[in-house]
């Protein structure tokens, strides 16, 4: 290109698969045992990331055999998971399990810094940790509003925070991605989502709040918007409701949920080199669900 056109901005040349690998980073997420996050943490596992995986504590310290028959059924992977989960890594491990609670910024805050002192660097997070209620707007109770918008608001914030100051600090170009949701752009008619919705749109101006103020140290910050995902989440929802799923289909020119791991490739393009030049965006992963 500089033969071609003298006057042409300079690029550095690589190849497009070196700048999608993640060898040698270490990622950070939150909500990593299932869902979304455990597909997301698979995925940059195998793009050669150490992985961190924060969620509730939802098993005893002890019952790693229950983490091995959770994961079992989800992913070869999973004997990289059991290995780092019984706190025993091997070259190949991979994953790693750490029980935190993002509402808890002091909590959150020492997860970053033990895995900061641990591994000496943290180049990706991704706050992927959340929930969904439902309720009417006129009777949506004031304690279940709250609990969702600590988790979904406040909790990816604090994830947030905690990754930057660690990167800050070491200097790194991290990057930071925030898992909003299409919810955060459109009402969901019929589905009294009115704090889930309120809780995404929140995610969606944070990251772009961040990135602006992040920029200068070279830190990037974005959102994914997914669509209807068929999880543990949407299904505890759809569950009760059997012509739910039918319609939320209908409502989709691709005529169908999307699947969790559909959501892989954006999360390594936006952890990797392959995005050095996009912070503050949005990326739309919804079956064309806006475009109907
Ligand atoms: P799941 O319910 O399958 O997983 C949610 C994860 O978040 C679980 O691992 C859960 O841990 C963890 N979590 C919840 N609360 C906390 C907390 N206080 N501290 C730490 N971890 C916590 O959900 P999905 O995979 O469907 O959703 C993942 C993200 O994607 C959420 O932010 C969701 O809003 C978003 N999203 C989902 C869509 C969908 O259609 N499924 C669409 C758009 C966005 P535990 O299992 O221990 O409770």
């Amino acid at each position: 290109a500089a033969i071609l056109n003298p006057n042409a901005c300079p690029s550095v040349h690589r190849s497009i698969f070196s700048d999608f690998a993640l060898p040698g980073r270490v990622a950070v997420i939150t909500g990593g045992h299932r869902g979304i996050g455990l597909e997301m943490a698979f995925a940059l596992a195998e793009a050669g990331a150490i992985v961190y995986c924060v969620d509730l504590p939802a098993f005893p310290d002890s019952d790693w055999e229950a983490v091995k028959q959770h994961v079992d059924k989800l992913s070869p992977l999973s004997e990289e998971i059991v290995r780092g989960a019984a706190n025993k890594p091997s070259s190949k491990s991979k994953l790693v399990y750490i029980s935190a609670d993002v509402t808890d910024q002091d909590g959150t805050r020492a997860v970053f810094k033990h895995i900061a002192e641990t591994e000496g660097r943290v180049d990706v997070c991704v706050a992927c940790a959340g929930i969904l209620r439902s309720a009417e707007c006129l009777e949506y109770p004031g304690d279940e509003f709250r609990k969702l918008i600590d988790i979904n608001v406040n909790g990816v914030f604090f994830t947030a925070q905690a990754a930057a100051r660690q990167m800050v600090r070491l200097g790194i170009p991290g990057s930071i991605i925030l898992i909003a949701s299409m919810s955060g752009s459109i009402a969901n008619r019929g589905q009294n989502f009115v704090a889930y919705n309120t809780s995404k749109s929140a995610v969606l101006q944070m990251a772009r709040s961040m990135a602006c103020e992040l920029a200068p140290q070279k830190i990037r910050v974005n959102t994914i918007s997914p669509g209807y995902i068929l999880t543990d989440m949407t299904k505890a929802y759809l569950d009760p409701q059997p012509k739910l799923h039918a319609e939320w289909s209908s409502q989709n020119p691709m005529d169908r949920l999307g699947r969790p791991d559909e959501l892989r490739g954006v999360v390594t393009w936006l952890a990797s080199d392959a995005s050095t030049y996009c912070t503050g965006s949005d990326m739309i992963v919804d079956g064309g669900h806006r475009a109907w």
